[in-house]
């Protein structure tokens, strides 16, 4: 046959292709490239993010805008032709923001632009007023003893770097999450941070921190620098809190799901979705309305296909902010775990899906192969490894055993915004919207009208 002329020698092999991949695998191939066109140019996404940030806003758990997000996911998944709509209460503990300010009591004085951050004491009426102890990096506090700050506000500067897969974040987030606690152990009356941001806006950015014996709050960017300007001048430097702030420790909360019901396997379920509730300075546009945006259009993007032979689960977590939708939700589908086929999360922002971890086994399936087939006119790559993190509110599904995906998203930008007040919709491309939606929902219709089995051992 390698005697043939060009053209008949591609004819044939393509003949021979037809016969050699059965009819199933063709469709799923064809059907993959088809939901991924039609993605492209699917207006779901963007219009439930609009949405979810315009009727809704800020949705802090235990708030009133986290009651309006339960009555809106209910209202939005039924409009959107989702079947078994359900709430799922449970309790957590819920930090909420009061009145706060920082400032520079002198030398210079200045009022800095600064938000408390989740888990924060409040301050003695009045405030707190200390002299600062600035450290450039979050080690460099963990190396001071026991008592070393005593009666001081502990200041620590440490830049985060901008990074494609979002890595810095779990380095240096730790001067957020733990801080606090570290600083207080060391004797500081107060704990300030820079914050955990690529930007250099004088908006702050919160998040959560372990819960504090002392008032912990984030400095916008220049703000940090110009107390490490001010002390580098070698006189002490005097900084007020004045921070209030509330904790309901059984704030009600729900993980919200709705269904596209499979045809011939109803009970085999695949798990995606992104968490509902956001912090208050922002809308939570891409913190995460972008997740639930990217999952919802894809589940329903499969269903109008036609009915899947799987079911497609997506589910609004109710508190990733503040912790305890993960464990909530592992614990009521505890013994559905088993016939979970995936589970994968969407909460890294609205950037472009880049890089794909999918679990080892059912890689050589033709579901896969025809998902993956269907890739390369959106610019990701596959990587050989197998996932590591698949999103906050999965990790107790995972820990019974459910296989699951990591699809990268470009962070590049994803920390000039996230927890700030610029957490807006204007933030989201649509463009880069409609390439996520493009790459789940080929996933989904991959996985939902095929027998792909994750759990089966990888190939040799
Ligand atoms: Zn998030
Ligand atoms: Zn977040």
């Amino acid at each position: 046959m390698r005697f043939f002329s060009k053209a008949p020698a591609l004819l044939l092999t393509a003949a021979t292709l037809a016969l050699a991949v059965p009819a199933a695998a063709q469709d799923l191939a064809g059907g993959a490239a088809a939901i991924r066109d039609k993605a492209l140019t699917d207006q779901t996404a963007w219009s439930v993010a609009e949405s979810l940030t315009t009727e809704v806003g800020p949705r802090m758990v235990g708030s009133q805008g986290m009651e309006r997000a339960r009555d809106w996911a209910v209202a939005k998944l039924k409009e959107l032709g989702f079947e078994n709509v359900r709430v799922e209460s449970f309790t957590t503990s819920a930090w909420s923001r009061g009145a706060e300010s920082v400032e520079v009591v002198g030398p210079w004085p200045i009022k800095l632009q600064a938000l408390g951050l989740g888990g924060s004491a409040s301050t003695p009426a009045g405030g707190v007023t200390a002299p600062i102890v600035l450290f450039t990096s979050y080690q460099a506090m963990l190396d001071q003893p026991p008592g070393a700050l005593a009666g001081k506000i502990a200041v620590v500067t440490q830049k985060m770097g901008r990074t494609q897969d979002g890595s810095s974040y779990g380095a240096v987030g730790v001067q957020r999450r733990a801080g606090a606690v570290e600083a207080a152990k060391r004797g500081a009356v107060g704990y300030l941070i820079r914050s955990i941001s690529t930007d250099d806006t004088r908006l702050p950015h919160t998040g959560g921190g372990a819960p504090a014996t002392i008032p912990a709050a984030a400095l916008s960017t220049p703000d940090a620098d110009l107390l490490e300007n001010m002390v580098r001048r070698g006189r002490p430097v005097t900084v007020r809190m004045a921070m209030t702030s509330s904790v309901n420790p059984k704030a009600q909360a729900w993980n919200i799901s709705g269904e596209i019901r499979g045809r011939e396997a109803p009970d085999e379920v695949i798990v995606v979705g992104g968490h509902l509730d956001s912090w208050d300075p922002g809308t939570g546009a891409v913190d995460d309305a972008a997740g639930i945006a990217i999952t919802t259009a894809a589940a329903k993007l499969v269903a109008q296909a036609g009915p899947p032979r799987r079911t497609i689960r997506v589910v609004m977590w109710g508190s990733e902010e503040q912790g305890g939708s993960s464990e909530a939700y592992a614990a009521a589908h505890k013994d559905e775990a088993p016939r979970i086929v995936v589970a994968g999360e969407s909460d890294s922002g609205a950037g472009r899906i880049w890089t794909i971890n999918l679990p080892r086994a059912g890689s050589d399936h033709a579901a896969m192969k025809a998902f993956r087939a269907s890739l390369p006119p959106l610019k990701v790559a596959v990587s050989p490894a197998a996932p590591a993190f698949g999103g906050a509110d999965i990790r107790g599904l995972i820990g019974l055993g459910a296989p699951f995906v990591d699809f990268g998203q470009d962070a590049s930008r994803y920390f000039d915004l996230h927890h700030s007040a610029d957490d807006t919709l204007d933030k989201i491309d649509p463009a880069e919207l409609a390439q996520n939606v493009a790459v789940w929902a080929s996933f989904l219709y991959t996985v939902a009208n095929s027998d792909v089995d994750f759990r089966s051992k990888p190939a040799s």
